[in-house]
């Protein structure tokens, strides 16, 4: 492995900063002395529009040492493109970039292992929490349904994996491809492919400020990630359509048996039967459309259609 970058979006974190960056610069000098990675080695801090000092404790951290770069984003992007801001800088200086949260939840120790797993071949590594001790128990849950919602849903991830992962150069090269601007990166590396493993570790508990995820945050999130993997939900539609045809096959029988054995008052047969028949075909006619927009929707996100890992051609053709 050569130059290692890692990747720090940091909203609102002046609370967490100076412990952060002095354990990853440990971390990372200790990597460098084992000749694990080179020592033009770099931690990058994605400043997000923080209301609060973080942008100049980076810009001071960059003065001391070379070790730190920062990027200040114009405004709070988001925690996801504001890492994606930082992953397409490093992409074109780094040949592998680790991307971690600013409060240090994620072990640090994991990079070893996951340096290790790069340096056998692998181009993207994913950081798996093995436990969730320290999380709180609503958080663990809601959490945990959320990555199960999410696979039934359609939308594959990795389980209880989140954005602590190890990337190398051609893993960002193939990202960059996807010109999603809804953008769910857990979601979407899977699918650049290339072999890929994953490594353990134990989540620990934000050692300081707040978690920037509150429920309703975790909500939307879990929605856009959905929404932007994901068109089974309008499956799903055409699905309920076809079931209250069924049922409304069920009730013209029923209907003509009681119509017939004079049980019913005027009108009753004819208003049941249409309102069940015509409720079903509209949501069947409902779920087509939506099919069709289905499609529109993944054509407008652009995706590479294939990235090729190696070819094996003529040599003279090779530049
Ligand atoms: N973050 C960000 N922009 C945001 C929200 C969060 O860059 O709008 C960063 C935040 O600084 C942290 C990471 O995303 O480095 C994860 O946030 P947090 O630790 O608050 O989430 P939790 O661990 O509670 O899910
Ligand atoms: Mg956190």
């Amino acid at each position: 492995m050569g130059r290692l970058f890692c990747v720090i979006p940091c909203y609102n974190e002046q609370e967490v900063l100076p412990t952060t960056s002095s354990l990853l610069r440990d971390k990372l000098h200790a990597l460098i002395e084992q000749n694990k990675i080179s020592s033009d080695s770099r931690i990058v801090f994605v400043n997000d529009g923080s209301r609060d000092a973080t942008w100049e404790i980076i810009k001071a951290l960059h003065d001391e040492d070379e070790i730190f770069q920062g990027i200040n984003l114009s405004k709070n992007m988001g925690h996801q493109n504001a890492l994606l801001a930082g992953l397409m800088t490093a992409k074109d200086l780094c040949d592998a970039a680790i991307s971690l949260d600013a409060d240090l939840q994620d072990d640090i120790n994991a990079i070893d292992e996951m340096i290790d797993k790069f340096n056998e071949g692998c181009d993207v590594v994913y950081g798996v929490r093995s436990a969730r001790k320290t999380d709180t128990f609503f958080k663990r849950t809601t959490a945990e349904g959320f990555y199960k919602l999410m696979d039934k849903l359609g939308a594959k991830t990795v389980y209880n994996h989140a954005d602590y992962r190890l990337m190398s150069r051609r893993a960002l090269l193939g990202l960059a491809e996807f010109g999603e601007v809804n953008l769910f990166l857990r979601g979407i590396v899977p699918m650049v492919g290339y072999k890929s493993d994953v490594v353990y570790y134990e989540r620990a508990e934000r050692f300081a400020g707040e978690s920037k995820y509150p429920l309703k945050k975790m909500l939307s999130f879990a929605v856009e990630g959905i929404t932007s993997l994901s068109t089974k939900p309008i499956k799903m539609i055409t699905g309920l359509g076809f079931f209250i045809f069924i049922v409304s096959i069920a009730v013209l029988i029923y209907s003509l048996v009681r119509y017939f054995t004079g049980n019913t008052i005027q009108g009753w047969t004819t208003t049941v039967i249409s309102v069940w028949a015509i409720g079903g075909l509209m949501m069947i006619s409902l779920g087509v459309i939506g099919e069709y927009i289905g499609k529109i929707y993944l054509e407008t996100k652009n995706r590479p259609r294939f990235i090729i890992e190696s070819y094996l051609g003529d040599e003279k053709d090779q530049k």
